[in-house]
């Protein structure tokens, strides 16, 4: 009897070795993170029809489809979105309150991700000095170094540097972006390497930026099968410098001059071409997903921002643009099966921020919207301080629909900053086209739950942000009347794809309210690693095997 126990034992702990070397934990081999600047979630709807099997549609049928899926704070900007995607955190949290902003303790404007304390590598440029210090959280990239021990690799691509730079997080083994001008290139910053490595140089040497400006920017379908947008020649968008009219086609070698050169590439949709090749060169050279630790391709297209932003969320040239990135993604997928395998990658696609429709389009149709002028704003603001307060220096900046009150000059004048704030708050609502005014006092004292108010609080941040923060009303914008922009807090610019696809996701799809700050989590739980250390969204349990 006792030999049996023995051996019953014995034969136990020896299944239980094998079966633990059988188990091993599994991961896929590749993360690949997109964001799509400034795209719409209807954009995969409105289009639908026109895509191919092997893009949008194939990530659409066979992943998983957040059909609800927003952005939480305000503003909706490049910087704040790439961001919250990453870190799983709003601004209140991970500190990128928006692109640019008023840094109270520097008493000036800066940018996000300007860092003097490095140097640009590949460009001589001067403001080409970027590192994410400004960003107070980890990233899931961050995430994912630290649980592999710092065994895997993180490489970050985009058009924008902000979009590179905080999605590859503080870790990242290189952060791209492609700088226009008289270069035509992708570069990075002493932060992460002292010189570009040889595949870039290699890529670089290539010169397509050069080939994608020698051509003409024509529809990729002819003109007239384009019935999702308005007309072509409308007096909603603006034309490229040197052009009469902002139509097809777009004579990209003979607009070069007067368009910053190669910028004109980040303009067209031959931007996310770029990109798309660029992420195949990594892919290849840095060996992504092809060795025993779990990689993290991190891309960002931004064409379709400055698209976006020229020509306007109806417009022929954004259609064509996104019939044109569908093929690229086939094309990145393709690529992907082919070198990684096809079920050793995980992939999520997703915007930083969506866009309002033009309101001048929008009051064509006599739907309300509207523009505030800045300078204007300002003059208002003034003036209001001079008459109630007798001074025009309480006010230090006004940007990003808030205010930043001058603490100094006001204990000088032995005044109270709250009370001004708030009596300025109360006047400022009479303001044409603003919906709400809130004090920083009320968000330090409030506990928003939902809408509007409650993505304002996301966004506001007791260090960094200003004293008095505006809600202007739905497509009111402060823009010029052509293109379009994005910024509130509003559905047009909250609501945004969010699709996993590939390894470790289910095949399905979502109608809940889900905020884009559940995409970090989620993948953390499918990878079994920490959230990122700012974390405040939920896993989408939905969306994972
Ligand atoms: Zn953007
Ligand atoms: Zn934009």
């Amino acid at each position: 009897m006792k030999k049996i126990l023995v051996l019953l034992v014995m034969s136990l702990s020896f299944l239980t070795i094998y079966s633990q070397q059988n188990n091993k934990l599994k991961r896929p081999k590749l993360v690949v993170g997109i964001v799509v600047d400034q795209m719409r979630y209807d954009y995969l709807i409105r289009f639908y029809n026109k895509y191919g099997n092997g893009g949008f549609k194939r990530l659409m049928n066979d992943g998983f489809n957040c059909e609800n899926g927003n952005f939480n704070h305000i503003p909706t900007y490049t910087a704040v979105g790439h961001t919250a995607v990453y870190t799983g955190a709003t601004p209140d949290i991970h500190g990128i309150i928006s692109n640019n902003w008023y840094d109270k303790f520097l008493k000036k404007s800066i940018y996000c991700v300007d860092d003097f304390n490095y140097k640009a590598v590949g460009t001589n440029k001067e403001n080409e000095q970027k590192s994410p210090y400004r960003l107070k959280t980890t990233t899931i990239t961050d995430e994912l170094r630290l649980a592999q021990n710092m065994n895997n690799k993180t490489i970050a691509i985009g058009i924008k540097d902000r979009s590179a730079v905080l999605p590859g997080g503080h870790t990242s083994n290189g952060s791209y972006w492609f700088i226009g001008k008289d270069e035509g290139k992708f570069i990075t910053s002493s932060f992460y390497m002292d010189e570009l490595p040889k595949w870039v140089n290699d890529f670089n040497s290539l010169e397509l930026a050069s080939k994608y400006v020698s051509q003409k920017w024509e529809t990729l379908y002819p003109i007239d099968t384009y019935t999702e947008s308005i007309a072509d020649d409308n007096e909603f968008e603006s034309a490229f410098m040197g052009e009469k009219k902002p139509v097809f086609p777009h004579d990209l070698p003979n607009l070069r001059k007067q368009n910053n050169n190669f910028d004109l590439i980040k303009d067209s949709p031959f931007g996310n071409t770029i990109v798309v090749e660029f992420a195949k060169a990594a892919i290849e050279n840095e060996k992504l997903g092809k060795g025993e630790y779990t990689d993290f391709l991190a891309i960002s297209f931004s064409s379709t921002d400055y698209i976006g932003h020229r020509f306007g969320v109806d417009s022929k040239e954004v259609e064509d643009t996104y019939l044109r990135l569908d093929k690229d993604l086939a094309d990145l997928l393709n690529y992907l099966d082919a070198e990684v395998g096809e079920n050793n990658y995980t992939l999520f696609l997703t915007a930083d921020h969506a866009a309002v429709q033009a309101p001048s389009y929008l009051n064509s149709l006599k739907i309300p919207g509207g523009y505030i002028v800045q300078s204007e704003f300002e003059n208002y603001i003034l003036d209001l301080t001079k008459k109630l307060f007798n001074s025009t220096e309480l006010i230090e900046n006004v940007s990003n629909f808030q205010i930043f009150l001058n603490k100094e000059k006001i204990t000088d004048l032995q005044l109270d900053a709250i009370h001004i704030a708030q009596v300025l708050a109360n006047e400022i609502i009479n303001y044409k086209g603003v919906l709400k005014v809130v004090t920083a006092q009320t968000m330090q004292t409030t506990n928003f739950t939902e809408g509007i108010l409650k993505n304002l609080q996301n966004g506001y941040n007791q260090k960094l942000s200003g004293d008095i923060m505006i809600v202007p009303n739905p497509a009111t914008i402060i823009y010029p009347i052509t293109g379009s922009t994005h910024g509130s807090g509003y559905s047009y610019d909250t609501h945004v794809p969010i699709i996993f696809y590939g390894y470790g996701i289910k095949n399905g799809r979502s109608k809940k309210y889900i905020p884009v700050i559940d995409i970090a989590p989620t993948l953390a739980n499918l990878l079994q690693i920490e959230f990122p250390n700012g974390n405040t969204g939920s896993i989408i349990e939905d969306a994972l095997k």
